[in-house]
């Protein structure tokens, strides 16, 4: 079967919730652009859409959030650029080397204040491993073959990730409730 990642496709590393941060580097070979976490990522998952940035081999992408405070850009910030300046989620990527290094929400959404990164792209260990799939039946309409959907599904449950044809419920709770409370169906925090 395709791999479904690099970083899953072998099983899965537990992260140490006492990891403090790290760098994330661009796939340049020289001047890769740097960008400093001070903090462990959260809400680390496997997604399935076809915004987020993956390897070409990988039918699903890794990508967790981080505080947008914790997140700075601290070599060669010259080399990135916004791939879709019109999508919600901006992703500043590396125009040599066409690596996602962050995403940023910079208009009213319910993430607004988080940023979306890949910690694959860090050599330090200690990151929280991913929780769950996103997005699952979406890599059919990047050209996966619907008949191999049970055995995606059936690895990616072997691994101990829950598949979700959106996001998990958590996450899709966090977004009806900011839906409630800018509508006043719910009462404001
Ligand atoms: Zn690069
Ligand atoms: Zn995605």
């Amino acid at each position: 079967m395709a791999s479904l990642h690099p970083l899953i496709d072998n099983g899965i590393t537990p992260g140490d919730p006492n990891f403090s941060g790290g760098t994330l580097s661009c796939l340049c070979s020289s001047d890769p652009v740097i960008v400093t976490l001070s903090s462990n990522v959260a809400h680390n998952h496997a997604c399935g859409c076809s915004k987020c940035w993956k390897p070409s081999t990988a039918l699903f992408s890794i990508v967790a959030v981080v505080p947008r405070d914790n997140l700075t850009v601290t070599s060669h910030p010259e080399k990135l650029y916004i791939t879709d300046e019109s999508a919600a989620i901006q992703r500043h990527t590396c125009r040599e080397c066409g690596t996602c290094m962050y995403g940023r929400i910079e208009k009213e959404h319910p993430f607004k204040g988080l940023d979306f990164v890949h910690v694959e792209l860090s050599k330090e260990k200690g990151w929280q491993e991913p929780q769950f799939a996103a997005f699952v039946s979406s890599i059919i309409e990047q050209g996966f073959d619907p008949k191999g959907m049970d055995e995606v599904r059936g690895k990616l449950k072997g691994l101990g990730l829950e598949t979700y044809d959106a996001l998990s419920p958590p996450l899709m709770d966090a977004i009806a409730t900011w839906t409630g409370r800018k509508s006043g169906k719910l009462p404001a925090e």
